[in-house]
């Protein structure tokens, strides 16, 4: 089948990748559309250790099943999958907590092959059917919205005064516009100018990075750490500005990828003694449920088209990545012919 691959060789379009076994519990699923994030353009970069199909988003449409689902409803369903694949089996998985199973892989990131192909083998336990009338592109960005509807769970914006959201790559933006829904007081705090103007379209409060004021007043503070965010907002310099953001018994969220990312090593060093000093507490979050994410799109919770700033075809696939790492670039959809 062809596919847009990655190795050590860099990322290109190959026509003889295999075509992936279907085991009995799985869904062989044909795509019709895939996104590129930063999270791939870090791949190809060789920020994350992945080597083969790149891809972790798609909408397609389920051709197959294994033998045990013969009378599963979602054959021939259009679908979105959540890109963190469990065993099933160990202790974790066992426990409820299979986001955190001991083996887990993720779609174009870690050990199991992405959506940018003809086809992908996922088990049939991770995908949603897409309702009626949810527009195939828009549910493509599915599991960026469930990621961030999971920080809006974990993060306790009612009834506080200041919110802060740092950062302004997509993850961000959607986190910020889903918070402010919540609590008008809600602002993001971004390096780039240019995506100020999406927060006017949301109401949602912005400053520059450089302009935000160092007071410890504020009651919550959320970290967005993606691939494309500058230096200004990652690392140590990241860290130290949430935490002078914050007052005594403020909460701190920090929202990173589902994989290890070189250069995103958020590393609390010599701060904890802030943390403890303060009495901050610190919240991770990474995943949320692509089930929460598909039902937001389709209830119109998020507004995503400004989001979707380039299409293009499988075919140009290594221009597409090239392109995506443009500034101007939030999220590209590739189209994938059968
Ligand atoms: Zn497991």
């Amino acid at each position: 089948m062809r596919a847009l691959i990655t190795d050590s060789n860099g990322p290109r379009l190959t026509d003889s990748q295999p075509s992936p076994e279907l085991g009995p519990t799985d869904a062989l699923v044909r795509i019709e559309r895939a996104g590129i994030s930063s999270l791939d353009l870090a791949a190809i970069a060789g920020r994350v250790n992945h080597h083969g199909v790149l891809g972790h988003e798609l909408v397609g449409t389920v051709e197959r099943l294994g033998e045990r689902l013969a009378s599963s409803p979602l054959l021939g369903q259009l679908v979105v999958a959540s890109p963190n694949i469990a065993c099933g089996t160990c202790d974790l998985c066992r426990k409820g907590l299979s986001g955190h199973c001991r083996s887990r892989r993720v779609l174009g990131l870690l050990n199991h092959d992405g959506t940018l192909a003809q086809h992908v083998v996922l088990p049939a336990r991770n995908l949603v059917a897409l309702p009626a009338g949810v527009d195939p592109e828009l549910a493509v960005l599915a599991p960026a919205v469930a990621d961030a509807i999971h920080v809006a769970h974990l993060a306790p914006v009612e009834r506080q005064t200041y919110v802060t959201v740092l950062g302004d790559g997509a993850g961000a933006l959607l986190a910020a516009q889903i918070l402010a829904k919540r609590n008008a007081s809600v602002r993001l705090l971004g390096a780039r100018e240019e995506r100020f103007g999406l927060c006017e379209r949301w109401r949602v409060r912005h400053r520059h990075i450089d302009e935000a004021g160092r007071r410890a007043d504020q009651d919550v503070v959320v970290v967005c750490l993606e691939p494309e965010t500058g230096p200004s907002l990652t690392g140590e310099h990241g860290l130290l500005t949430a935490l002078g953001m914050l007052r005594p018994r403020g909460t701190l969220v920090l929202q990173g990828p589902p994989v290890p990312v070189e250069g995103l090593d958020l590393s609390f060093g010599g701060n904890l003694d802030r943390v403890i000093r303060d009495e901050i507490r610190v919240l991770g979050a990474r995943s949320g449920r692509i089930a929460e994410g598909v039902q937001a799109i389709a209830s119109g919770l998020v507004d995503l088209p400004p989001l979707i700033t380039r299409r293009g075809k499988l075919d140009e696939g290594v221009s597409l990545l090239r392109a995506a790492a443009e500034p101007e670039q939030i999220r590209t959809v590739v189209e994938i012919a059968a």
